[in-house]
């Protein structure tokens, strides 16, 4: 059932990294402010990690520098073993990665955005066969199939002439969430993806995510303020503060039991 909608055969990752995603002494700065600060983290290939923390502590520029969307100014960061932005020259030396380089990395990764960012001029269907066609080469063939199918997996088969204009927040969301699977990344990135919406249609956008979650070999990283998600979904919580992960640990541990002053005053407030 939820097989084909993986990048990869779960059952065969014998060739994949044990760590998918590698912050190395990462900094990022915008202007005098410090927005990412000496980060280091690591994701296992297919764990579900939560990232929580106040507005403002740099959630968004970590999973936008994964997906390249931001520079970052220091150290370094790998998917699937290798660095992001850089790549081995002739002699073995890291220089900065050349646009084939970058995009062949980048296509490892997905995102999808609290703004569902659709095009709005394009079917449902055409929004999801759209990358696969421009960025993959895909046939139309190929991609229509591979759109229908993952429309079908978000509960959208009876929507694909639809327009982004004629949907619901909630349908809109998973429509770009099937968009971002239709390029089989490696790892899924989710920022707030139910923040702009109803609270009644959270939940089916989170069904979606949950039933992704079952995808073992699918690494996910989502920044959310849906505790309650995250305790039930993620194998690890991190909560983010001043541009860094300030506590850790499984679900249980941090929203149970949590070490630090600042991590309990911030789940105080939020639950
Ligand atoms: P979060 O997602 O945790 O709310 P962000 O990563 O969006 O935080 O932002 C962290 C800080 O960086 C905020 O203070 C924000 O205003 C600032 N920031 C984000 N993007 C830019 C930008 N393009 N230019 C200047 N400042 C920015
Ligand atoms: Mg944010």
């Amino acid at each position: 059932m939820n097989a084909p909608i993986t990048a990869g055969d779960p059952t065969s990752t014998s060739n994949e990294p044990e760590l998918m995603v590698q912050f190395r002494d990462v900094s990022k700065h915008f202007g005098d402010l410090t927005v990412l600060n000496h980060l280091d983290l690591d994701v296992r290939t297919g764990e579900k990690v939560a990232i929580i923390g106040p507005s403002g502590s740099g959630k968004s520029t970590l999973l936008r520098a994964l997906m390249t969307l931001e520079d970052i100014d220091e150290g370094v960061i790998m998917v699937d073993d290798e660095p992001l932005t850089h790549m081995p020259d002739t002699n073995g030396e890291l220089v900065r990665a050349n646009a084939r380089h970058l995009r062949r990395v980048r296509g490892k990764v997905g995102m999808v955005f609290q703004s569902f960012n659709l095009f709005p001029h394009m079917s449902t269907r055409q929004n999801v066969m759209e990358a696969p066609v421009q960025v993959l080469g895909l046939s139309k063939k190929e991609a229509r199939e591979r759109a229908e199918e993952l429309l079908a997996m978000v509960g959208l088969d009876d929507k694909l002439d639809h327009y982004p204009s004629q949907l619901s927040g909630g349908q809109q969301q998973r429509v770009a969430i099937a968009r971002a699977l239709a390029m089989r990344p490696k790892v899924m990135l989710f920022d707030e993806v139910t923040s702009a919406l109803d609270p009644e249609l959270c939940g089916e956008v989170l069904n979606v995510i949950r039933r992704l979650g079952e995808a073992h070999s699918l690494t996910m990283l989502m920044v959310t303020h849906q505790m309650g998600f995250a305790r039930e979904f993620a194998d690890r919580v991190c909560f983010f503060n001043e541009g860094r992960i300030h506590e850790q640990g499984t679900p249980d541990e941090l929203f149970g039991n949590p070490q630090e002053t600042r991590t309990q005053e911030f789940l105080s407030a939020v639950t």
